[in-house]
C-alpha cells in the first residue's frame, strides 16, 4: 500500500512542489489548503501528472478544520505516515518593504506578532496533535517542520553574518526560532515511538511569499522537505537541515 502524506499549505510555492515530489515518488498525497477551490485546483492539477493527490480543507489557525481534516483522512485513509507543516505566513500578507517595517521589534505592533505566531507556530502544534492518532498507526511516522535559516539564532546573531544586515524582525524571524524549539520537544517526546522529527530551512525560493525575489525555484526548495520526509529508519531526528547539510540552531 502507498505511503499517505499530509503537507499543509499545499495548494502553491514550496507545499505545492513537495506534494509533487512525494506523488512521483509513488505516495497518495493530501494537498492541505484553507481555501477549497485552490486546493481543488491544485489536486487536479498534480492528478494530471499521473499522481495520485487530493485536497482537504485545513486552515491550521481554525480548530475546526484541523479536527474535521483529520476525521476525513481517518475515514479516506485510515493512518498517516508524513506530516509536513509547510503553512506558513511572513506578516500581514500584503508582502511589501511596509510588512518588514511593520515588524520591527521597536515599534511591533503586538496584532502582527500574534497573527504570525498563530499560523507558524500555533497551527503546527494544533495540525500536529490532531494528526498524531493517525501517523502513530505508521511503521515510520516522519515529521517535517517548514523553519528557515532565519529561525536560527546562531545565524541571525552573528553580528558579521548576512542576517545581521536584514531589517530585525519581531514576528517572522522570532516564529521560526519558536517552531524549531518546538521541533527538537515533539522529537525528543516521540523519539521512542519510532518519528522522526526535523525542521528544514528550504532557502530562499521563488514564490509568492517573498514577492518572487527568492533565487531557488520550487523544486529545488521543495527538496529537503522531501528528503527529510522520506528518511529512513536510524536516521536523525531532532534536527536543522538544508539541502546542504545540518543548520545550526
Ligand atoms: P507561499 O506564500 O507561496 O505559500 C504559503 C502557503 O501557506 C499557501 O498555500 C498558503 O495558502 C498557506 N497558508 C498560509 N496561511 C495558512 C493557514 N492559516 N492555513 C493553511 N494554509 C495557510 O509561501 P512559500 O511557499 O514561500 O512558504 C512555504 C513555507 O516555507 C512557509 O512556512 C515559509 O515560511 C517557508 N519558507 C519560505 C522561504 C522562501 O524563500 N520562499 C524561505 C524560508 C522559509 P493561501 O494560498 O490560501 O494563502
Amino acid at each position: 500500500m502507498s505511503k499517505i502524506a499530509l503537507v499543509t499549505g499545499a495548494n502553491k510555492g514550496i507545499g505545492r512542489g513537495a506534494a509533487e515530489q512525494l506523488a512521483a515518488l509513488g505516495m497518495s498525497v493530501l494537498i492541505g489548503a484553507r481555501d477549497p477551490r485552490r486546493g481543488e485546483e491544485a489536486a487536479e492539477a498534480l492528478r494530471a501528472e499521473g499522481g495520485d493527490v487530493h485536497a482537504v480543507t485545513l486552515d491550521v489557525t481554525d480548530p475546526t478544520t484541523v479536527r474535521e481534516a483529520a476525521k476525513q483522512i481517518e475515514e479516506q485513509f485510515g493512518h498517516l505516515d508524513v506530516l509536513i507543516n509547510n503553512a506558513g505566513i511572513t506578516g500581514s500578507g500584503q508582502v511589501s518593504p511596509q510588512d518588514a517595517f511593520d515588524q520591527v521589534p521597536s515599534t511591533v505592533e503586538l496584532e502582527m506578532v500574534r497573527a504570525v505566531f498563530d499560523t507558524n507556530v500555533f497551527g503546527v502544534i494544533a495540525v500536529t496533535n490532531a494528526m498524531l492518532p493517525l501517523l502513530r498507526r505508521s511503521p515510520a511516522p516522519r515529521i517535517v517542520n517548514v523553519s528557515s535559516h532565519g529561525g536560527s539564532l546562531t545565524l541571525t546573531s552573528d553580528p558579521d553574518g548576512p542576517f545581521a544586515a536584514l531589517l530585525p524582525s519581531a514576528a517572522y524571524v522570532p516564529s521560526k526560532a519558536a517552531l524549531n524549539a518546538l521541533t527538537v520537544q515533539y522529537a525528543n517526546e516521540l523519539r521512542k515511538d519510532g518519528f522522526l522529527v526535523n525542521a528544514v530551512a528550504p532557502g530562499f525560493v521563488d514564490t509568492d511569499s517573498n514577492n518572487h525575489t527568492g533565487f531557488l525555484t520550487v523544486a529545488e526548495g521543495a527538496a529537503v522537505l522531501v528528503r527529510l520526509a522520506t528518511l529512513d529508519a536510524d536516521s536523525p531526528t531532532a534536527g536543522f537541515f538544508s539541502e546542504d547539510g545540518p543548520v545550526p540552531w
